[in-house]
């Protein structure tokens, strides 16, 4: 249901490693950074947490987007 809402409406997501060799996903305009990863679910972070403390969290199974926790506090 989540899935399919989001990818209706939004970008597919997008998997990269940045320079420093950290995982992250892009998604539209927003980034995230890897969270933890358990079995196939894995939490991303949003890169602006720090500067905007922006809480939103996507949750990704088999490489999928599977639900966001809350939402950007940010354009
Ligand atoms: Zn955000």
């Amino acid at each position: 249901m989540w899935y399919a809402e989001v990818t209706k409406r939004f970008d597919p997501i997008k998997f990269e490693m940045t320079r420093f060799g950290n995982p992250t996903i892009s998604w539209g305009n927003y980034r995230f950074n890897k969270k933890l990863t358990r079995k196939t679910k894995t939490w991303w972070e949003c890169c602006a947490r720090k500067s905007h403390d922006c809480r939103c969290v996507a949750v990704t199974v088999d490489d999928r987007l599977m639900k966001l926790n809350g939402w950007h506090n940010h354009t």
